[in-house]
């Protein structure tokens, strides 16, 4: 009997027999868990599907990753709301009863992408909160929050082609940008035929100059005017400045795990001998990858404000690695004390390229060779700058997803 199309799925249809691959498996964070899984068909269509958390391991028992089933039995009801990944006017709950026999392989493709194109991503701001893949000729900032800071490698040269799945589309400083979520994925050069005709096309042109934009130079007085005007913003900015105050209580760097990026914690050894240890709660023989973090105060002669400095900016003015500042200056025991060595940054002028956020909130910046700043908050907020802070990255560098095999490819447009 042939399959139903997943495209032609709809809110309250019978359950019939879907054949499918399994892409993805994540827990939804909204106001429950959920156990969600991403479907796709032989056609290229995706789907979602929403199981019950507490029946993880049925699931986890029944259902691999990438492989393909035939399934039945599954209740077919309207889309999901919060952080949907596809677009669909239906979606799959699947319970205890719900089949899934395992085909072999077949010519279900292996990566799904369902790119937006550049006009429409706006229009997403305000919308329910779908995820957005883009695909555009223009260039898009993108702020990777720090557990998805590594997701784009450093091996990416120009030319390469970074897909960037699962995204929300926000406006910062009168343009729109993406920002990660938890699900969102880099996949580089996806294996698609479109893909390698671009790769082979882009490789075959002459290197260009990078362009950038000169940036204003602005006073922090210029600054805090700026951010009380409603809907006005600056692009980014200079700003001729000095380190004035580092906020000590706020601790000086973050630490994530070199196996799945998550957090690391604190914990003290059971010898207690070389100060606290890091550990993550997943995995075992890490290395911890330190990253700066740095909250200050900025002074000119017109006033004064915070701003927070992380990883790169943090290093290019120390000329030393976070690692390095960590394992040679800090205090063992205490990771908010800061270091004499960072102290160094303190009361030097500068010429410090900031961010300003539409809502007064901070946004890290990148770096140029000028010099070395990163975000600034003006007003008279007392937000706190913890590692939950962005890392804004451009999308020019970085690391193949090895969730990826694709052998097989298709990619949706709209
Ligand atoms: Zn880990």
């Amino acid at each position: 009997m042939a399959c139903v199309r997943i495209r032609d799925l709809r809110d309250r249809q019978n359950s019939e027999t879907i054949e499918v691959r399994v892409l993805r498996k994540w827990i939804s964070k909204g106001k429950k868990e959920e156990l969600c899984y991403q479907f796709v068909d032989a056609h290229g269509d995706a789907i979602e599907a929403v199981a019950d958390v507490k029946h993880i391991e049925h699931f986890d028992s029944l259902i691999k990753l990438q492989l393909c089933y035939k399934v039945s039995n599954y209740i077919c009801t309207g889309p999901r709301r919060y952080m949907a990944i596809v677009e669909h006017v239906a979606s799959l709950v699947i319970g205890q009863k719900a089949e899934f026999e395992h085909v072999p392989d077949s010519a279900i493709p292996y990566i799904y992408f369902n790119f937006a194109t550049f006009d429409t991503i706006k229009r997403r701001i305000r919308d329910t909160k779908l995820l957005t893949e883009l695909h555009t000729g223009r260039d898009v900032e993108i702020t990777l929050w720090p557990e998805k800071s590594d997701i784009v490698g450093d091996d990416v040269v120009p030319g390469d082609i970074v897909a960037i799945a699962s995204t929300v589309v926000t406006e910062h400083i009168g343009r729109v940008q993406l920002e990660s979520t938890y699900l969102t994925t880099a996949t580089i050069n996806p294996d698609m035929p479109q893909t390698i005709e671009h790769v082979t096309r882009l490789r075959g042109l002459p290197e260009v100059q990078v362009t950038e934009t000169v940036d204003k130079t602005l006073t922090i007085l210029d600054l805090k005017l700026q951010s009380q005007q409603k809907g006005q913003t600056p692009g980014n900015f200079i700003c001729e400045a000095k380190i004035t105050r580092i906020h000590e209580d706020r601790g000086w760097y973050y630490v994530l795990c070199s196996k799945c990026s998550n957090k690391l914690y604190p914990v003290y050894p059971k010898q207690d001998s070389d100060g606290l240890i890091f550990v993550c709660k997943d995995d075992d023989d890490i290395t911890p990858n330190f990253r700066y973090c740095v909250n200050t105060t900025i002074t000119d002669a017109t006033g004064s404000a915070d701003a927070v400095f992380f990883n790169d900016s943090m290093q290019e003015m120390l000329n030393i690695s976070c690692m390095e500042m960590v394992t040679k200056h800090a205090d063992k025991t205490n990771p908010k004390i800061v270091p004499q060595q960072l102290r160094s940054a303190v009361d030097k002028p500068r010429k410090l390229h900031l961010t300003l956020k539409n809502d007064g909130k901070i946004v890290g910046n990148n770096v140029s060779n000028t010099a070395s700043a990163t975000a600034i908050q003006t007003g008279e907020g007392t937000s706190t700058f913890t590692p939950k802070t962005p890392i804004p990255k451009s999308v020019t560098s970085k690391r193949t997803l090895t969730e990826t095999p694709g052998n097989d490819k298709k990619q949706k447009k709209s």
